[in-house]
């Protein structure tokens, strides 16, 4: 089954392909050209669904299945932000590196030097006959550090519970089974084999 994935995010479509293996995995910019999708849900759940229904939209073929992932990191010590606006914390044009140094600003301008912290991912799937979204969730520490240079995003500032390196030093296989995203694909997983 070719399930294509509202997403161009490099590092999401990367993890996504190692832990869906079963499945032909397409970005969806390599059928169609990229749009802007406008995200404005106050819930992960629903932008992942917002996501969802718009490239389903614009293949106009009801035989695709689409997948969509919204995701974040929620900050206790900032009371839950950045949250749903994770992509955009530094700005509208932020780039991961952008939002990363804002972060460990916005953390250190409490006079703290980590807090409680957890990603979340909600994964949508949209078909011609039904729309379903999971959730995953990953709870660990954010740290005022920046360290390692692997994942993407928010990794190098975020030590899982259990560990003391960040997911910026872990091995990408150590993530595959702890994160937000692999518990919540592996629900979407089961409702795939359903289709
Ligand atoms: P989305 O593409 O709108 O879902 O935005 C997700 C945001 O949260 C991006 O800024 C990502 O960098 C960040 N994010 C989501 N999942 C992860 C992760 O697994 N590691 C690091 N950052 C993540």
């Amino acid at each position: 089954m070719k399930l294509v994935l509202a997403t161009s995010n490099k590092g999401k479509v990367r993890e996504i392909k190692a832990l869906c293996e079963k499945y032909e995995i397409v970005p969806y910019s390599e059928l169609i050209d990229e749009f802007e999708i406008i995200e404005d849900a106050d819930t992960f759940k629903e932008n992942a669904l917002i996501k969802a229904r718009a490239v389903f939209k614009a293949l106009g073929n009801d035989n695709f299945v689409v997948m969509a992932d919204d995701s974040g990191i929620s900050v206790d010590i900032l009371d839950g932000a950045p949250g749903i606006y994770s992509a955009r914390y530094a700005g509208e044009d932020a780039n991961d590196k952008d939002n990363l140094y804002k972060l460990v600003d916005s953390i250190k301008e409490k006079g703290v030097s980590s807090s409680p912290a957890h990603y979340t991912a909600a994964i949508a799937i949209v078909t011609k006959n039904a729309e379903y979204c999971v959730h995953g969730w990953m709870y660990g520490t954010a740290l005022t550090e920046i360290r390692g240079d692997g994942g993407f995003g928010y990794d190098p500032m975020f030590v899982p519970d259990g560990y003391d390196k960040t997911l910026g030093e872990l091995d990408d296989e150590i993530k595959k089974k702890l994160s937000h995203r692999s518990k919540a694909l592996s629900l979407a997983k089961r409702i795939l084999d359903t289709l």
